[in-house]
């Protein structure tokens, strides 16, 4: 408890800084993006090179400060009953467009009316992540394979720091066959910035693992250097649909413990 009370700060104090950080920097930068397109038409063309370099420093430096603020933001959405249904629809909406073509998607998914509790924005962030990241593996192509499934957790299957809560979970699981992982890699994923792309935020993983959090969710990685990768989340499933006043009694008895 003390461990996961510890890590809880430590991402609260992240998260602050991260937050106060993407602000500030987002002041600095907007008015550099703006200046600079004046640039665009200057009849110099050594002057136009220029502008063009600092215009493309200016929105990548845009892009790290808003997956910077969407980190700060993580706990603060609002929580409803979502189904898997409307977690992979949306998913594979996202996701379309975005792929390689050579790139293929393949989707399974359960019952497909199952529930979990929180909020979809966010878990959608969250797969995407996951499925941008494993497309980014494979720059030659290759499938993207994603797979939900429900099981029974255990205490055992806790790492020390998260939330032991066994019960009935939801497994979606991120299949990619690119470029896979060192030992070395995985250790240093959820550090905040590691990266191992020219373009990468590094806060990607972070993210997801916070959003997780705050659905009681956790991550689990299976990667070989040339074998591909396994991203699965796991949320905790929604008790089945109570009615109106079963709801309610089930809200303040769990206030009461
Ligand atoms: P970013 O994508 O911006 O680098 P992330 O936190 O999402 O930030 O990922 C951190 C690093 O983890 C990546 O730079 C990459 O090295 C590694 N990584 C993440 N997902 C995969 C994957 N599916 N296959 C191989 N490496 C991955």
């Amino acid at each position: 408890a003390e461990a996961e009370l510890l890590r809880v700060q430590r991402y609260e104090s992240l998260a602050l800084l991260a937050s106060g950080l993407s602000h500030d920097l987002r002041n600095v930068l907007q008015p550099i993006a703006m200046g600079v397109a004046m640039l665009r038409d200057d009849p110099n063309e050594e002057i136009r090179k220029v502008g063009r370099l600092i215009e493309e420093s200016t929105q990548r430096g845009l892009e790290i400060v808003a997956s910077m603020l969407s980190f700060a933001r993580g706990s603060r959405a609002a929580v409803h009953r979502v189904s898997i249904a409307s977690l992979i629809d949306g998913l594979v909406m996202l996701l379309r467009g975005s792929l390689a073509r050579d790139v293929e998607l393949v989707v399974d998914a359960p019952d497909r009316a199952l529930e979990v509790e929180g909020n979809a924005t966010e878990l959608q962030q969250c797969l995407l992540n996951l499925c941008l990241n494993g497309a980014q593996a494979m720059p030659g192509g290759g499938t993207l394979r994603v797979a939900s499934r429900t099981l029974a957790l255990d205490a055992g299957f806790f790492e020390p720091g998260e939330t032991v809560a066994p019960g009935d979970y939801l497994r979606i699981a991120i299949t990619d066959s690119g470029v896979g992982m060192s030992q070395e890699v995985q250790e240093r994923l959820f550090k905040p910035f590691f990266t191992t792309k020219e373009k990468g935020t590094g806060l990607g993983l972070l993210s997801c693992r916070r959003i997780l959090a705050n659905h009681g969710g956790v991550i689990r990685i299976d990667s070989a250097p040339g074998k591909g990768s396994t991203f699965s989340i796991y949320l905790p499933m929604a008790a089945a649909e109570a009615t109106v006043g079963g709801a309610a009694a089930t809200a303040l008895g769990r206030g009461e413990r």
